[in-house]
């Protein structure tokens, strides 16, 4: 499929008056939209939630908008907590599904009476001596072996650090009956960016079975499954797309055959999206300041891995426009590179791509989710702004660049340079 951006060349050239490349822009209608859509596809499930990874992309103003849409929050950490409460999110619609979790974000999490979803047998006795059982808690299960789709590998769990076994998750609901605990949830999260329709619907099956196991054995009553993340993007053009609307479909197909003939039709399914809720409403925009002609032909251009990390650690692959020339011919081969000192610094390697010219502006694709949020500073990168392309068409800066002050601002103790140690 043609991939498109979602603003044009006019509109950059009018942006970069205010705000310089690069920036990461955010498209509010496309989130909106996509947003609807996935509750439809799981409109028959009555209590269904998605709750947004906030680590995908933890803009407040991103939030709110997710929120209008009914959408509530997936935290990890203890400053992902802080911004969800100040998104106005409360209570049970805030997850907190963290590893290796440190005692304040627990306090944290337990005040704010968000759901709390354990990771291991282990957390259940260290929590106890820090907070109160709520009423509803939820246990992380990890199957451990494969997970395969027509017999092809998805993703290995039994290498996965996260979740609990079987044996663990029972052992799990019965301390916490014990506690008083009255509701309880399921989550897993067994493969990651799948683009196809079958892994939400396959993951429900095993997770749906695994609640009747644990209900018939422990007495235990399930509230909810958690599908968490995984449901992917089409990040190359030749990709097809999930079909939200069939994944849903074959979730309900699931709970029908398993949870509704034991009596289990009250169970809430839950999401905890975060690609695909926000993968292809964001690019990474930037300008082509240099070009480069040794044994490859190099165009250097103002963002680096440090707003864009993907394409470094993962070798991912993001599309690129180049924006005014659309309907030119892809004749040219590119490096497509930033200014770190890190030769896989690279957004792109070997792209054919129109010709480019100095001052012609790339629109990184499919930035939307884990972009901005993974950056980092190496080399003294500053992080870029973040603006929003609302409905009405205006742009809104919904994070400020990075300026030499706020790199410095953690080393201010005292006058440089150093007297004695
Ligand atoms: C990262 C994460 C998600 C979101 O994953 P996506 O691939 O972005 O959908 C959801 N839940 C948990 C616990 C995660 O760690």
């Amino acid at each position: 499929m043609e991939k498109k951006p979602f603003i044009t060349k006019e509109q950059v050239e009018e942006i970069v008056k205010t705000y310089p490349t690069p920036f990461h822009i955010y498209d509010e209608k496309g989130i909106r939209e996509n947003a609807r859509k996935l509750k439809q596809a799981f409109a028959w499930n009555k209590g269904f939630k998605e709750y947004f990874a906030v680590k995908a992309t933890p803009n407040p103003y991103i939030m709110q908008i997710l929120k209008e849409e009914g959408i509530g929050a997936d935290c990890s950490s203890y400053a992902e907590l802080v911004i969800s409460d100040k998104v106005g999110l409360k209570g049970h619609e805030i997850m907190f599904s963290s590893n290796v979790t440190p005692k304040e974000d627990f306090e944290l999490a337990a005040k704010m009476d968000v759901i709390i979803n354990f990771d291991d047998l282990t957390h259940l006795e260290y929590y106890d001596k820090i907070a109160d059982f709520k009423e509803t808690m939820c246990c992380r299960y990890n199957p451990g072996g494969d997970f395969t789709i027509n017999s092809q590998i998805m993703d290995t769990p039994s290498d996965a650090k996260y979740g609990m076994t079987k044996e663990q998750m029972k052992e799990a609901y019965r301390y916490m009956m014990k506690k008083g605990v009255k509701n309880f949830g399921i989550h897993a999260f067994l493969a990651s960016n799948t683009v196809t329709n079958e892994y939400y619907p396959k993951l429900a099956r095993i997770l749906f079975e695994t609640a009747v196991e644990l209900h018939k054995e422990t007495g235990a009553h399930i509230a909810f499954v958690n599908l968490s993340g995984g449901v992917g993007i089409p990040y190359r053009p030749d990709q097809e797309p999930n079909d939200i609307m069939v994944i849903g479909e074959g979730v309900r197909k699931a709970y029908e055959d398993v949870l509704v003939p034991e009596g289990m039709d009250d169970v809430a399914i839950y999401t905890e999206l975060g690609r695909f809720m926000l993968g292809p409403y964001g690019a990474l925009v930037t300008q082509a300041t240099h070009e480069k002609h040794i044994h490859k032909e190099y165009i250097g251009c103002d963002a680096c891995a440090a707003n864009l990390m993907r394409p470094a650690i993962y070798g991912a692959y993001h599309h690129i426009t180049v924006l005014g020339k659309e309907n030119e011919p892809c004749d040219h081969m590119y490096d497509i590179t930033g200014g770190l000192c890190e030769n896989n610094d690279k957004f792109a390697v070997d792209r054919k791509l129109p010709k480019i010219d100095i001052g012609d502006y790339l629109y990184i694709h499919d930035a939307g989710a884990h972009g901005f949020s993974m950056g980092y500073n190496y080399n003294g990168k500053l992080r870029s702004a973040e603006l929003l392309l609302r409905e009405n068409g205006e742009v809104k800066l919904i994070r400020r660049a990075e300026t030499v002050e706020d790199y410095l601002a953690t080393l201010d103790f005292g006058p440089f340079p150093m007297e004695k140690m």
